[in-house]
Protein backbone atom coordinates (compact mmCIF):
# COMPACT_ATOMS: atom_id res chain seq x y z
CA UNK A 1 0.00 0.00 0.00
CA UNK A 2 1.32 3.40 -0.75
CA UNK A 3 2.22 5.66 2.09
CA UNK A 4 -0.74 8.25 3.04
CA UNK A 5 -1.07 11.85 1.51
CA UNK A 6 -2.76 14.85 2.79
CA UNK A 7 -4.08 17.98 1.34
CA UNK A 8 -4.53 21.04 3.10
CA UNK A 9 -5.62 24.53 2.10
CA UNK A 10 -3.62 27.02 4.30
CA UNK A 11 -4.55 30.58 5.12
CA UNK A 12 -8.59 30.14 5.15
CA UNK A 13 -9.66 33.64 5.94
CA UNK A 14 -11.61 36.56 4.32
CA UNK A 15 -8.93 37.74 2.95
CA UNK A 16 -8.68 35.16 0.66
CA UNK A 17 -11.95 33.95 0.12
CA UNK A 18 -11.87 34.22 -3.54
CA UNK A 19 -8.49 32.02 -3.88
CA UNK A 20 -10.09 29.42 -1.14
CA UNK A 21 -12.46 28.83 -3.05
CA UNK A 22 -10.42 28.27 -6.12
CA UNK A 23 -8.14 26.09 -4.18
CA UNK A 24 -11.63 23.85 -2.85
CA UNK A 25 -12.74 23.55 -6.46
CA UNK A 26 -9.12 22.25 -7.95
CA UNK A 27 -9.61 19.31 -5.25
CA UNK A 28 -13.17 18.89 -5.65
CA UNK A 29 -12.62 18.31 -9.21
CA UNK A 30 -10.35 15.37 -8.08
CA UNK A 31 -12.42 14.13 -5.76
CA UNK A 32 -10.10 15.79 -3.03
CA UNK A 33 -11.49 17.21 0.41
CA UNK A 34 -8.89 19.32 1.82
CA UNK A 35 -8.40 20.31 5.59
CA UNK A 36 -8.84 23.75 6.27
CA UNK A 37 -6.37 25.78 8.00
CA UNK A 38 -8.41 28.76 9.80
CA UNK A 39 -6.67 32.49 10.78
CA UNK A 40 -9.17 33.58 12.98
CA UNK A 41 -8.38 37.27 12.73
CA UNK A 42 -5.73 37.30 9.25
CA UNK A 43 -3.03 40.24 10.02
CA UNK A 44 -5.67 41.96 12.07
CA UNK A 45 -7.38 42.85 8.80
CA UNK A 46 -9.84 40.05 8.13
CA UNK A 47 -12.44 38.98 11.51
CA UNK A 48 -13.83 35.90 10.93
CA UNK A 49 -16.31 36.85 13.20
CA UNK A 50 -17.29 39.39 10.31
CA UNK A 51 -17.46 37.77 7.41
CA UNK A 52 -20.84 35.27 8.58
CA UNK A 53 -21.33 33.93 4.38
CA UNK A 54 -17.90 32.91 4.44
CA UNK A 55 -18.14 31.24 7.65
CA UNK A 56 -21.81 29.61 6.71
CA UNK A 57 -19.20 27.62 3.42
CA UNK A 58 -16.67 26.82 6.08
CA UNK A 59 -19.48 25.05 7.76
CA UNK A 60 -20.95 23.61 5.31
CA UNK A 61 -17.58 22.13 3.88
CA UNK A 62 -16.97 20.77 7.52
CA UNK A 63 -20.24 19.23 7.98
CA UNK A 64 -19.29 17.49 4.34
CA UNK A 65 -16.20 16.07 5.58
CA UNK A 66 -13.60 18.61 5.16
CA UNK A 67 -11.12 19.14 8.97
CA UNK A 68 -10.94 22.30 10.09
CA UNK A 69 -7.54 23.26 11.87
CA UNK A 70 -6.69 26.42 13.95
CA UNK A 71 -3.86 28.21 12.03
CA UNK A 72 -2.57 30.96 14.52
CA UNK A 73 -5.17 33.81 15.44
CA UNK A 74 -3.44 36.69 13.51
CA UNK A 75 -0.66 35.15 11.51
CA UNK A 76 2.08 37.34 12.17
CA UNK A 77 3.60 38.19 15.64
CA UNK A 78 3.74 42.28 16.40
CA UNK A 79 4.04 43.77 19.62
CA UNK A 80 0.75 46.04 18.68
CA UNK A 81 -1.04 42.90 18.84
CA UNK A 82 0.53 41.03 21.69
CA UNK A 83 -0.35 44.43 23.74
CA UNK A 84 -4.17 43.73 22.42
CA UNK A 85 -4.38 40.51 22.93
CA UNK A 86 -2.75 39.97 26.50
CA UNK A 87 -5.24 43.34 27.84
CA UNK A 88 -8.15 41.00 27.01
CA UNK A 89 -7.13 38.05 29.15
CA UNK A 90 -7.58 34.71 28.72
CA UNK A 91 -10.80 34.87 29.29
CA UNK A 92 -11.85 37.50 26.46
CA UNK A 93 -12.73 37.40 23.36
CA UNK A 94 -10.71 38.84 20.57
CA UNK A 95 -13.20 41.59 19.09
CA UNK A 96 -10.96 44.22 19.06
CA UNK A 97 -10.14 45.06 15.68
CA UNK A 98 -6.82 46.84 15.59
CA UNK A 99 -6.58 48.78 12.87
CA UNK A 100 -3.65 50.14 12.78
CA UNK A 101 -1.61 48.53 9.78
CA UNK A 102 1.68 47.17 9.89
CA UNK A 103 3.66 46.87 6.97
CA UNK A 104 5.95 43.85 7.93
CA UNK A 105 5.25 41.37 10.29
CA UNK A 106 6.49 38.20 11.15
CA UNK A 107 4.40 35.39 9.60
CA UNK A 108 5.57 32.62 12.37
CA UNK A 109 3.22 33.63 14.64
CA UNK A 110 3.91 31.18 17.34
CA UNK A 111 7.64 31.30 17.79
CA UNK A 112 8.09 34.65 19.31
CA UNK A 113 5.56 34.68 22.01
CA UNK A 114 5.88 33.73 25.57
CA UNK A 115 4.08 30.72 26.93
CA UNK A 116 1.14 32.48 28.46
CA UNK A 117 0.82 35.07 25.34
CA UNK A 118 0.98 31.66 23.01
CA UNK A 119 -1.89 29.97 24.95
CA UNK A 120 -4.11 33.01 25.20
CA UNK A 121 -3.69 33.24 21.58
CA UNK A 122 -4.91 29.59 21.34
CA UNK A 123 -7.85 29.89 23.40
CA UNK A 124 -8.85 33.13 21.82
CA UNK A 125 -8.67 31.08 18.61
CA UNK A 126 -10.67 28.64 19.77
CA UNK A 127 -12.86 30.62 21.29
CA UNK A 128 -13.80 32.73 17.78
CA UNK A 129 -14.06 29.37 16.12
CA UNK A 130 -16.76 28.34 18.12
CA UNK A 131 -18.38 31.24 17.87
CA UNK A 132 -18.78 30.61 14.29
CA UNK A 133 -19.66 27.19 14.57
CA UNK A 134 -16.59 25.29 13.60
CA UNK A 135 -15.27 22.55 15.47
CA UNK A 136 -11.09 21.90 15.75
CA UNK A 137 -9.57 19.21 14.38
CA UNK A 138 -6.06 19.93 15.11
CA UNK A 139 -3.27 22.87 15.08
CA UNK A 140 -0.93 23.96 12.91
CA UNK A 141 0.91 26.85 13.62
CA UNK A 142 2.07 29.81 10.52
CA UNK A 143 4.88 29.08 8.51
CA UNK A 144 5.73 25.53 10.58
CA UNK A 145 7.29 28.21 13.15
CA UNK A 146 7.48 26.01 17.18
CA UNK A 147 8.09 27.34 19.77
CA UNK A 148 9.14 24.98 22.81
CA UNK A 149 6.24 25.09 25.28
CA UNK A 150 3.70 24.33 22.29
CA UNK A 151 3.44 20.56 21.90
CA UNK A 152 2.89 20.63 25.77
CA UNK A 153 0.84 23.26 26.25
CA UNK A 154 -1.74 21.31 23.21
CA UNK A 155 -1.60 18.57 25.06
CA UNK A 156 -3.43 20.19 27.85
CA UNK A 157 -5.54 21.65 25.75
CA UNK A 158 -6.45 17.88 24.29
CA UNK A 159 -5.12 18.78 21.09
CA UNK A 160 -4.21 15.15 18.78
CA UNK A 161 -2.76 16.89 16.21
CA UNK A 162 0.10 19.42 15.45
CA UNK A 163 2.23 20.09 12.61
CA UNK A 164 5.78 21.22 12.09
CA UNK A 165 7.40 21.63 9.18
CA UNK A 166 8.77 18.17 9.22
CA UNK A 167 6.66 15.88 11.30
CA UNK A 168 2.91 15.32 12.26
CA UNK A 169 2.54 15.11 16.32
CA UNK A 170 0.03 13.95 18.19
CA UNK A 171 0.02 15.87 21.91
CA UNK A 172 -1.99 13.97 23.98
CA UNK A 173 -0.58 10.46 23.02
CA UNK A 174 2.99 12.17 22.35
CA UNK A 175 3.68 10.27 19.21
CA UNK A 176 5.79 11.57 16.19
CA UNK A 177 6.12 10.71 12.48
CA UNK A 178 8.29 12.49 10.46
CA UNK A 179 6.83 13.50 7.19
CA UNK A 180 7.25 15.56 4.03
CA UNK A 181 5.43 18.63 2.87
CA UNK A 182 4.90 19.83 -0.55
CA UNK A 183 3.85 23.28 -0.91
CA UNK A 184 5.14 26.19 -3.00
CA UNK A 185 5.99 29.63 -2.23
CA UNK A 186 5.39 32.91 -4.20
CA UNK A 187 7.16 35.04 -2.12
CA UNK A 188 10.24 36.17 -4.93
CA UNK A 189 11.23 34.48 -8.51
CA UNK A 190 14.34 32.58 -6.70
CA UNK A 191 11.15 31.06 -4.12
CA UNK A 192 8.79 30.00 -6.74
CA UNK A 193 11.42 27.93 -8.96
CA UNK A 194 12.95 26.30 -6.50
CA UNK A 195 9.88 25.13 -4.46
CA UNK A 196 8.72 23.83 -7.97
CA UNK A 197 11.70 22.15 -8.61
CA UNK A 198 11.22 20.50 -5.07
CA UNK A 199 8.06 19.61 -5.30
CA UNK A 200 8.65 17.56 -9.31
CA UNK A 201 11.52 16.03 -7.32
CA UNK A 202 10.28 14.81 -4.80
CA UNK A 203 7.40 12.97 -5.57
CA UNK A 204 9.01 9.88 -5.45
CA UNK A 205 9.55 10.29 -1.88
CA UNK A 206 6.22 10.89 -1.43
CA UNK A 207 5.51 6.97 -2.27
CA UNK A 208 7.32 6.04 0.53
CA UNK A 209 6.47 8.88 3.22
CA UNK A 210 3.70 10.21 5.06
CA UNK A 211 3.55 13.25 2.95
CA UNK A 212 1.40 16.24 3.03
CA UNK A 213 0.12 18.80 0.43
CA UNK A 214 -0.24 22.79 1.68
CA UNK A 215 -1.91 24.51 -0.78
CA UNK A 216 -1.46 28.88 -0.74
CA UNK A 217 -4.42 30.44 -1.50
CA UNK A 218 -1.72 33.49 -2.36
CA UNK A 219 -0.11 31.57 -5.16
CA UNK A 220 -2.81 31.11 -6.96
CA UNK A 221 -2.48 34.33 -8.26
CA UNK A 222 0.71 33.27 -9.77
CA UNK A 223 0.28 31.50 -13.27
CA UNK A 224 3.17 28.67 -13.00
CA UNK A 225 2.37 28.34 -9.34
CA UNK A 226 -1.43 27.30 -10.20
CA UNK A 227 -0.25 25.00 -13.05
CA UNK A 228 2.00 23.26 -11.23
CA UNK A 229 -0.79 22.97 -7.99
CA UNK A 230 -3.17 21.32 -10.53
CA UNK A 231 -0.40 19.04 -11.69
CA UNK A 232 0.79 17.86 -7.96
CA UNK A 233 -3.65 17.61 -7.57
CA UNK A 234 -3.47 15.55 -10.51
CA UNK A 235 -0.43 13.73 -9.20
CA UNK A 236 -2.59 13.10 -6.10
CA UNK A 237 -5.37 11.84 -7.11
CA UNK A 238 -4.07 8.53 -7.72
CA UNK A 239 -2.89 8.24 -4.58
CA UNK A 240 -4.08 7.45 -0.61
CA UNK A 241 -5.47 10.38 0.27
CA UNK A 242 -6.39 10.50 4.13
CA UNK A 243 -7.38 12.38 7.35
CA UNK A 244 -4.78 13.83 9.56
CA UNK A 245 -4.42 11.36 11.87
CA UNK A 246 -3.73 8.77 9.35
CA UNK A 247 -0.62 9.98 9.05
CA UNK A 248 0.46 8.12 12.05
CA UNK A 249 -0.56 4.67 10.25
ZN1 LIG B 1 -0.29 30.09 6.89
Amino acid sequence: MTAPLHVSIHDVSPAFADEVRLALRLCHARGIKPALLVVPNFHAEAPLVQAPEFCAELRELQRDGHEVFLHGYYHRSTELERASMSAQGLAGRATTFVSQRVVSGNEAECSLLGDRELEIRVANGEGILDEVGLTIDGFVPPAWGLQPSLERMLARRGYRYLEERLAVVDPVAGTRKRSLVLNFASRNAERIVSTVAFCRAARPLAALSPTRIALHPKDLHVRLLRHETEGLLDWARDRRVVRAPELFS
